[in-house]
């Protein structure tokens, strides 16, 4: 799908590439854009909704000015499923966990060049992480037994973008995810390592002579639990889990950052709405594929339900 096709506010139709050429389908009643995080907002704003003054930037005349593609929002996580914790870490006051402990992976979860068997694991994959993300030391330390808990960031405040790169719908987006930029995430990130350790320390763990294998930076002059070093890890080891969302943000008609209202129609524009993890006003408390999924059974019924009407 390359764009929607509006005429006086309302789509008229869809413009695609085929093997065989570029094609038009006439729309009579309604288009659903569902591209995802990255590319529902590209393609929204190849149509000529997006904010104005990026669209004149790349040339694209502005039909409805909306905030498409900003809110843009990662879960992060600083290193795979065996159990899994929510917890709150308390720097702020909140009903909701703020940090996942999402794998209680019962292996050393990869994190180096390993020319080992377990290499083919996936996440030692360069083309999922580059590898200059990555410590020697895993080789070491995959010999041994252990497990893995991975801290994850339920809800960064660092917001990203995804921009259009240029008019060409084939050419891939600008995604500025941001990461880390807001303080509180990698102070939530070390409080999630703290917390880590201590179910190491536990009791319960004990039995096993567990030891908490902390990723120390070499050229680090901090102390190994110090915030300062802690943030070093933060920051040099953190990856994403690639859950973007909310970059077609769903709310209210007067909410000026969104995109799409509560039925998930386009604001301003008539015969059009998004139906993915895009609308997420923001992440959800943990993965988001069965939202994602959960978002498309209730497209689907508030179209049958606007059919109706
Ligand atoms: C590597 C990876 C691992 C993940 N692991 C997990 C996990 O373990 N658990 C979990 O809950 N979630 C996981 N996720 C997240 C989960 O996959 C997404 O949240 C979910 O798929 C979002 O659904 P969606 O419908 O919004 O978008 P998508 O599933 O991305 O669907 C969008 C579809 O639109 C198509 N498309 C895009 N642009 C166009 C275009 N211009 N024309 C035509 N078609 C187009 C795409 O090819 C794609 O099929 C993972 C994601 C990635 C990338």
């Amino acid at each position: 799908m390359k764009r929607v096709n509006i005429e006086d506010k309302k789509v008229v139709g869809v413009s695609f590439r085929t093997k065989d050429g570029d094609k038009f389908v006439k729309v009579n009643k309604e288009a659903i854009v569902s591209g995802g995080a990255v590319n529902s907002p590209q393609i929204l704003m190849l149509s000529g909704i997006g904010p104005k003054d990026h669209l004149r930037e790349i040339g694209i005349d502005c039909i409805a000015d909306l905030p498409v593609g900003k809110n843009l929002q990662f879960a992060t996580g600083t290193n795979a499923t065996e159990g899994v914790a929510l917890i709150k870490t308390g720097l702020e006051e909140s009903e909701a966990p703020d940090i996942q402990i999402v794998h209680f992976l019962g292996e050393f979860y990869p994190s180096g060049p390993v020319t080992s068997a377990q290499s083919a694991h996936v996440y030692n994959d360069p083309k999922f992480f580059p590898l200059k993300n990555y410590d020697n030391t895993s080789e070491e330390r995959m010999r041994k037994v252990g497990f893995s808990l991975f801290v994850c960031l339920l809800h960064p405040k660092s917001i990203g973008e995804v921009k259009l790169r240029s008019k060409d719908p084939l050419d891939p987006p600008i995604i500025n995810p941001n990461y880390l930029d807001d303080p509180y995430d990698v102070k939530a990130l070390i409080e999630g390592i703290r917390f880590a350790k201590r179910v190491t320390e536990t009791k319960a763990m004990a039995s096993f002579e567990c030891q908490f294998h902390c990723m120390k930076m070499p050229d680090s002059t901090h102390d190994e639990w110090s915030d300062e070093h802690l943030e070093q890890v933060v920051r040099h080891y953190a990856q994403t889990v690639y859950h973007p969302t909310s970059t077609c943000k769903m709310g209210a008609t007067e909410d000026k950052t969104a995109v799409v209202d509560p039925q998930l129609r386009v604001l301003g524009i008539q015969g059009l709405r998004v139906i993915d993890a895009s609308i997420m006003p923001n992440v959800t408390s943990g993965n988001t594929n069965a939202p994602a999924i959960m978002i498309g059974e209730k497209g689907a019924d508030l179209i049958k339900i606007g059919r109706q009407e």
